[in-house]
């Protein structure tokens, strides 16, 4: 036989146990607080047309530039692995009319989402996000209560060191001028920038503001600012939005060079950065959107949104809250009867939630019990002729190694109570 191995593709991250159960303790917190707050869940396609992502992200964002896994299938048609949620949480508003069924919408979404970016700490190609999505309300009060139910998940985990940079970028009222005012003045250093700036310029300068690039830094050093360019409608937002921050006690920084990488935003957007996660510092993003829905063939609709990006998300969760994951009994047989009579025990006891093991294949006691000890069980059940004989298994406390004796007739029940018991 020639034997092959295969392993995942590269940067497609994985989820193992005992790292999985803490997944799904955060996720459990997640999905309680947004049901809480009046979200409900969506389940979304995970291939898109290429379009979508094209149209909605923006063709001179880095994501449709250069992170899309887009592929044509056997129809010659482009499909795209989504690299975010929220192209789809609009598409999927837009086709199943949500819009018509309440007049604010909020949705949420857990899962993977595909980047084809260099793999590396806090970076994969296949990674998770948390997300949501509110549909309907362009009051600067919406912002706020997103981003204070933000703070209220990551201070449920117990995160530090975890603050929130907020900026407005404008509206279709004050853009337009800034950016050609920001325009004029790249013009000038256009030498300095590096070559992803320059030519995103005519397109969308605002991103070499928050370009990582340090030449770049240093030339938008003295750049304007949209802060100062902001019309009055998008300043008065701005300001009620830190207003009811500081009322709920939500520490922020402006940042009036925070821009994101995507072109769908307007007015409010936001990062939460982490000072332990290193380069890859950004743990959640977001920010408004009043144009897309309407750009993505919808009836004009505001709506706000972001995603936390979960393997980030856990670097920073304390490990410590991983539960207990051993199993509570051991069930011993010894001989083929012992084992009959010990299986249906052990699947009802394992659909009440009390775990139990049993070795199918005939073991020797003594490599039983190592095993048991192994699994840092609490209980070893030991069942051979001898005990099928007086009617009455050995029952093993493994912390204190005391032994009773159970009647075989009621088994199960004796079981159950001193699973309760612990
Ligand atoms: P970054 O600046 O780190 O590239 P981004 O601006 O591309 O982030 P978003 O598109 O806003 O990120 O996605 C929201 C969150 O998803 C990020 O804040 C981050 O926590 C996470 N994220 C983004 N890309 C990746 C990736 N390739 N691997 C793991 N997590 C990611
Ligand atoms: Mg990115």
């Amino acid at each position: 036989m020639k034997k092959i191995q295969i392993k995942t593709v590269k940067g497609f991250n994985e989820i193992l146990p005992p790292e999985s159960f803490r997944w799904r303790l955060v996720e459990d917190k997640f999905r309680n607080l947004l049901e809480g707050y009046g979200f409900a869940e969506l389940r979304l396609a995970l291939l898109e047309p290429t379009e979508l992502f094209a149209r909605s992200i923006g063709g001179e964002t880095d994501i449709v530039e250069k992170e899309m896994y887009t592929f044509l299938d056997r129809s010659d048609r482009s499909l795209t692995l989504r690299p975010e949620g929220t192209a789809s949480v609009v598409r999927a508003y837009n086709q199943y009319s949500l819009g018509k069924i309440s007049e604010i919408n909020k949705l949420y979404y857990i899962g993977p989402m595909f980047r084809y970016e260099r793999p590396q700490k806090g970076r994969y190609r296949q990674f998770n996000q948390l997300g949501a999505e509110v549909f309907g309300e362009a009051s600067f009060y919406q912002d706020a209560e997103t981003l204070v139910m933000l703070a209220q998940f990551f201070h449920a985990l117990s995160l530090k060191g975890v603050d929130l940079h907020l900026n407005s970028l404008g509206c279709e009222a004050c853009r337009p001028a800034f950016r050609d005012h920001l325009k004029s003045y790249l013009d000038e250093r256009k030498e300095a920038l590096c070559g992803d700036c320059q030519r995103r310029m005519a397109e969308n300068p605002l991103r070499a503001l928050d370009c990582k690039n340090p030449q770049c830094r240093e030339a938008v050093t003295d750049a304007p600012l949209i802060s100062d360019a902001l019309c009055d409608g998008c300043r008065q937002h701005f300001e009620g939005l830190c207003g009811l921050l500081e009322v709920a006690g939500v520490d922020y920084q402006v940042n009036p060079k925070l821009v994101r990488g995507l072109d769908y935003y307007t007015r409010t957007t936001f990062e939460f950065l982490a000072g332990d996660l290193g380069a890859q510092n950004a743990v959640a993003a977001g920010g408004r959107y009043d144009r897309l829905v309407e750009e993505l063939g919808g009836k004009a609709t505001p709506a706000f949104g972001f995603a936390i990006g979960f393997e980030r998300l856990m670097m920073l969760v304390d490990s410590e809250v991983t539960p207990l994951t051993s199993p509570f009994a051991a069930l011993i047989p010894l001989g083929e009867e012992a084992l009959r009579l010990l299986f249906p025990i052990h699947v009802e006891l394992n659909c009440r939630a009390a775990v139990t093991t049993l070795s199918f294949q005939q073991k020797s006691l003594k490599s039983q019990l190592k095993k048991a000890d192994k699994e840092g069980v609490m209980y070893a059940l030991i069942v051979g002729p001898d005990e099928l004989l007086s009617g009455e298994a050995i029952c093993r406390n493994m912390r204190t190694k005391e032994q009773s004796k159970l009647s075989l007739n009621r088994l199960g029940e004796a079981l159950r109570e001193l699973y309760h018991e612990c």
